[in-house]
């Protein structure tokens, strides 16, 4: 089946928004097989969205638009996606139950009651999240799905109506496994399972770079899910013999859910010192909720003072190697692990720019350390970019350094 994906809005063509429906749709419809050959983007005019559903369906079997759900005067999807199948609008007791719902005996804006109306004959899909009902038209075996245009809308009502209507559809169901690498690249990585990625169809095999992340998808597909993990497992086993050193997690594991899985399974907290990243390592473990069981402190130790009064290190070292140097990091590291009597102490100091930076300390020189078990790895990092993009590099490559020191 061919799929054509339909964001109606004038907004998006003005710029205003971004339009990550296309990119959730597509990414959705990928990995069940469903082949998108076009997106289109279409504002809120009559004239136009009727030429886009004649267009798109002159080269797609299915078409699904988000947004122009609503109550206003603009909103408009449903009306001409009717027009276009030559269906009157009618009044449609889910529809209006869905509206009334929401408004929950408070009293209703007029302009609401149009969203009681959809084509005839047209499936609805109840919003639970908002009072815009989307529905299905299925006529002359083409297929028109309309999803309200708010993402928390779209994606809840995708996962409920559609995602089950084309599984059943394809008459196979597809699983997927993602694997999330660590302390490798994109291109050694993908160097060392070159093989398993050429001759992949069923399973595929694909790498997606995200920033500082590395991931590969594994997807399968068969009549049913035993079938689907039966042909899946022997190359995720494959992988794992190759790249398992990488691997900190599968499907919606973090980073930060990593590290603080890692600690709790050994029993043991962390803190961190933080120069160059000011509460960014903190801040990214505590993301993960039950980080309150490993994690107990975290000092932003930004001046030459709070690092020797805080932390304990040795103005000598300050002096002679500097701020930003492998012995500041250790010193620092150490003396958070034992300032706050943690077991693995984090740290990190270097020259997050745009200014500050020298011939021989540039910007983009970091130092991070982990203090676990009386030893102390310190790793250097260069660093290309903008200041954010070295201070959230740094916290990644920190969070990896941990997770190594603990494998
Ligand atoms: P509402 O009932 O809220 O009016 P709607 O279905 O009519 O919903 P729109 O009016 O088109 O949808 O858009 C409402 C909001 O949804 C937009 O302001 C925007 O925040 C979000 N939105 C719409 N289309 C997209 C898109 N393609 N990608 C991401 N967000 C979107
Ligand atoms: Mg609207």
């Amino acid at each position: 089946m061919k799929a054509e994906i339909m964001a109606v809005g004038t907004e998006l063509l003005l710029g205003d928004i971004l339009n990550t429906n296309a990119q959730y749709l597509s990414r959705e419809l990928a990995s069940l097989g469903t082949e998108v050959y076009y997106q289109t983007v279409v504002g809120d005019n009559p004239e136009r969205l009727l030429k886009a559903f004649s267009l798109a369906f002159e080269r797609a079997d299915m078409v699904i638009t988000t947004g122009g759900l609503g109550p206003t005067d603009d909103d408009i999807t449903k009306e001409i996606g009717g027009k276009y199948f030559e269906l009157e609008m009618v009044e449609n007791e889910d529809a209006i139950k869905n509206v009334m719902d929401y408004y929950n005996g408070r009293e209703m804006p007029e302009s609401n009651k149009k969203q009681g109306l959809i084509p005839k004959g047209a499936k609805v899909f109840y919003n639970h999240n908002g009072t815009a009902p989307g529905c299905m038209i299925e006529k002359n075996g083409k297929i028109l799905i309309m999803l309200p245009g708010p993402p928390y809308e779209t994606q809840p009502m995708f996962e409920e109506y559609v995602l089950p209507f084309l599984k059943e559809k394809s008459g196979f169901t597809i699983v997927s496994k993602v694997l999330h690498l660590s302390g490798i690249g994109e291109s050694a990585a993908a160097e060392k399972i070159a093989d398993i990625m050429s001759k992949s169809e069923n399973p595929t095999v694909a790498p997606y770079a995200k920033p500082n992340e590395m991931i590969f998808r594994v997807s399968a597909r068969a009549e049913n899910e035993d079938n689907a993990k039966d042909i899946m497992k022997p190359v995720v086993d494959e992988i794992y013999k190759r790249l398992g050193d990488y691997i900190y997690g599968e499907d919606d594991c973090t980073l930060e859910e990593a590290v603080v899985k890692a600690l709790e399974k050994k029993g043991l907290t962390a803190a961190a010192a933080e120069s160059c990243t000011g509460g960014l390592i903190a801040g990214r473990i505590i993301d993960f909720p039950g980080a309150s069981k490993v994690f107990i402190d975290g000092v932003v130790s930004y001046s030459n003072e709070s690092k020797i009064k805080r932390l304990g290190v040795k103005s000598e070292t300050l002096n002679k190697y500097g701020a930003v140097s492998e012995q500041t990091a250790k010193e620092m590291a150490e003396g958070v692990k034992k300032a706050l009597s943690a077991d693995v102490g984090i740290s990190s100091t270097g020259v997050a720019g745009p200014d500050g930076g020298t011939k021989e300390k540039p910007v983009g020189l970091v130092y991070i350390a982990v203090s676990f078990n009386g030893n102390t790895t310190v790793k250097k990092l260069n660093i290309k970019g903008s200041r954010n993009k070295i201070r959230n590099r740094v916290v990644t490559e920190a969070l990896n350094l941990v997770l190594n020191v603990l494998k």
